[in-house]
């Protein structure tokens, strides 16, 4: 079964998400306070087999040096892997879900309904993004709705939300 443990890091307080089946374990943004991410991985003994990075931003990457010295054997997933990805026992999909930044990218982990936005959505919003990169932000928002309802949406700040609330309650969805 996966789960997913969600780590606050930082003053911008990003989520910094470890994503395990059994002992195998993925590390998604690790943003800041590289002791909270690796007491945790050492306390549940996880062993880390990728670290994914939905944006390039400082907030999201502050302690991704560390965690590669950390686990050098862990494969690093951002916006230059393409398409579906397995990293055994996990598989997901990449969406690029450009917008907040031109590297924006979103983990999909179909079989589990389980998806990752980064910066792309929140709770009741979406990423700032600027004025020029609108375009991009439309296409990707009218991705997001093609994603079935009952998918858990874990974003890069604030708590978790699902496809179909979001659908139904965020104003940045309506008319797209
Ligand atoms: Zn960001």
């Amino acid at each position: 079964m996966l789960e997913v443990e969600c780590l606050v890091t930082g003053y911008l307080e990003e989520n910094c998400y470890i994503v395990n089946i059994g002992k195998k374990a993925l590390i998604i943004d690790p943003g800041d306070n590289e002791e909270k991410i690796l007491d945790l991985i050492k306390e549940k003994k996880y062993e880390i087999e990728g670290i994914l990075i939905t944006h390039h931003h400082f907030d999201h990457v502050g302690a991704l040096k560390r965690m590669t010295e950390e686990f050098p054997n862990a494969k690093l997933i951002d916006n230059k892997t393409k398409g579906d990805v397995t990293i055994e026992p996990f598989s997901f999909k990449i969406i690029e879900t450009a917008g907040h930044t031109i590297d924006s990218i979103s983990f999909y982990f179909d079989d589990n309904n389980v998806l990752f936005t980064g910066d792309f959505v929140f709770r009741g919003t979406i990423g700032n993004f600027p004025e020029d990169a609108e375009d991009e932000m439309i296409k990707s928002l009218k991705i997001f709705k093609y994603i079935p309802r009952e998918v858990v949406v874990y974003p890069g700040h604030g708590p978790k939300t699902t496809v179909g609330d979001e659908l139904d309650d965020n104003p940045f969805l309506k008319g797209i």
